[in-house]
């Protein structure tokens, strides 16, 4: 077993294991780390590439918020605002049930996983066929209330994280009662949620330069997000990562082929093969000044039982109510 233990990060930002912000490439500390993760991923990467621990599936294609620098913000967003089949979703599962998928399941990607009103029934569905996988969310809260979280757990969720985004002048006040008759109800005892605060006037990185508010990068070096994310879209199709927001960079679509093959293709293969030499020079990565970097005091895994890639303790059950520290943003 491969292990390569992290130090902690001290200015970690956000709450997934891998943080998609703009660090300044100035710091010789973000150097060294990127220099480590391009590292693991280096000696790790080989034919067949260690399978993915955590999948991003999209059962909608859309948003209901504005954030300013977001490409999937409805100021911004041109995706046709479409829902997932029951076809599709049925592939999905039966192909994770098939490898035995005991990781991450992140119900959202680029859109409000509430806006669809099947959501706990999906997550009731993979559940049913895959009860060794962990199931999370992310939601802007905008459609939260504590009924409908009730529901979400009462059908296996096992995370709910809410994004607050807030503007220089306006809290939400839909993120602040539900937070309140979280701490109010039964299910505080019993259950947890993770509230990140986060401005959404402020300017972040520029999202493979979809970003409405960061068009420009200049940005070159290794990225770890094709080594580790599966990214599913409402048709089925694979893309290259959370910042491929409008599936500009597909490998194939899980209703022609089977995951394993998608993950593993001549495409695939080749785009990791560019960023571990540093080059963004081709598709969506030409613009992109993302950097992510591990979560502190985190460490990466290659099971060699099931060739999976590993990050523990990548999901937040510990705390009844944590709340985040503001994101902070690090010019480029
Ligand atoms: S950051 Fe999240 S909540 Fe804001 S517009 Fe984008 S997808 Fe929606
Ligand atoms: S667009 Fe390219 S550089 Fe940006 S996060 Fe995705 S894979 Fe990484």
């Amino acid at each position: 077993m491969l292990k390569i233990k992290k130090k902690r990060l001290e200015n970690y930002l956000g709450n997934s294991f891998l943080a998609p912000y703009t660090i300044s490439l100035r710091s010789p500390f973000l150097r060294r780390r990127t220099a480590k993760l391009r590292a693991v991923f280096e000696k790790i990467h080989q034919q067949p590439s260690p399978l993915f621990h955590q999948i991003q599936i999209e059962t909608c294609s859309f948003c209901n918020n504005d954030c300013h620098f977001c490409p999937a913000s409805t100021a911004a967003d041109i995706r046709p605002k479409e829902f997932m089949s029951w076809d599709v979703i049925n592939e999905i599962t039966s192909q994770l049930k098939a490898i035995k998928f005991n990781g991450l399941i992140s119900l959202f990607n680029n859109n409000d996983p509430l806006i669809d009103k099947r959501l706990p029934e999906i997550i009731t569905h993979l559940k049913k066929n895959l009860p060794e996988a962990k199931i999370e969310i992310y939601t802007n809260g905008i459609l939260l209330d504590i009924q409908q979280a009730v529901r979400l757990w009462n059908a296996g969720l096992d995370s709910l994280m809410v994004d607050h985004y807030y503007t220089n002048s306006a809290r939400n006040r839909k993120v602040e009662k539900f937070i309140e008759d979280f701490k109010n109800s039964n299910y505080f005892e019993t259950h947890s949620v993770t509230v990140n605060e986060i401005n959404k006037e402020i300017v972040r990185s520029s999202r493979g330069g979809q970003a409405l508010n960061k068009k420009e990068s200049k940005a070159s070096g290794f990225c770890a997000y094709p080594f580790m994310q599966f990214n599913v879209n409402y048709k089925g199709e694979i893309h290259l990562c959370c910042n491929d927001v409008y599936y500009q960079e597909t490998y194939g679509n899980i209703m022609e082929k089977d995951l394993n093959s998608i993950w593993n293709s001549k495409k695939f293969q080749a785009k990791r093969k560019m960023l571990l030499e540093g080059n963004r020079n081709t598709g969506v990565c030409k613009n992109c000044d993302t950097f992510p970097v591990l979560k502190g005091s985190e460490e990466i895994v290659l099971q060699e039982s099931n060739n999976q890639v590993v990050i523990p303790g990548y999901i937040n059950n510990g705390q009844k109510l944590h709340l985040e520290k503001p994101a902070k943003v690090y010019p480029i």
